[in-house]
């Protein structure tokens, strides 16, 4: 899948948890790609989906920011992001490997789309319109310190920083 559907989606989901750990995810969901650089630049040959998009390895790290040690929930963040990677590579015709025990790949839902076609968009989407409908359904207006997304325009409005117009332009807006 395109790494831009990779931020978007992990961005999108984390917006709703924790908007200031939105970075952290992104970074997270690119990771099991740029670290296969990281390992090939250490002299160590990885083949593309495989190490590094271990399923389990993700949801270890998940457990582990949330059980074991953490800070300021960054592993957590960052093992999500990189599980919504592999999350959503498995939805990809290759499909990713559970773990170091496996040489199969599996898929989700039939492992219907390819990379770089109309379909990987069209579940990115999907998925960041339910982020964003949840975001506006648990939002609250009467101007608390939570913001399920970064722009902030109804909040900026009251501030008189923005004019109504500009607001109504982007309020739909998120990327
Ligand atoms: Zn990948």
């Amino acid at each position: 899948m395109k790494w831009v559907n990779h931020i978007a989606i992990a961005g999108a989901t984390c917006a709703i948890w924790k908007p200031e750990l939105v970075p952290i995810a992104v970074l997270g969901s690119t990771a099991p790609d740029w670290l296969e650089w990281v390992l090939k630049a250490c002299g160590r040959r990885v083949a593309h989906r495989t190490l590094t998009h271990y399923v389990i390895y993700w949801v270890l790290g998940i457990v582990f920011g949330m059980f074991v040690w953490d800070f300021h929930y960054a592993i957590t963040a960052f093992s999500a992001g990189g599980f919504s990677h592999v999350f959503a590579d498995s939805l990809t015709l290759m499909g990713v490997p559970l773990g170091w025990w496996s040489d199969r790949r599996f898929n989700l839902f039939g492992g219907r789309l390819r990379t770089g076609q109309m379909g990987e968009y069209w579940v990115t989407g999907v998925i960041v319109v339910m982020c964003i409908s949840v975001g506006v359904m648990t939002r609250h207006f009467d101007g608390g310190d939570y913001t399920p997304f970064f722009w902030d325009y109804p909040d900026y409005y009251h501030q008189g920083l923005i004019d109504g117009a500009e607001w109504k332009e982007n309020r739909f807006r998120w990327l």
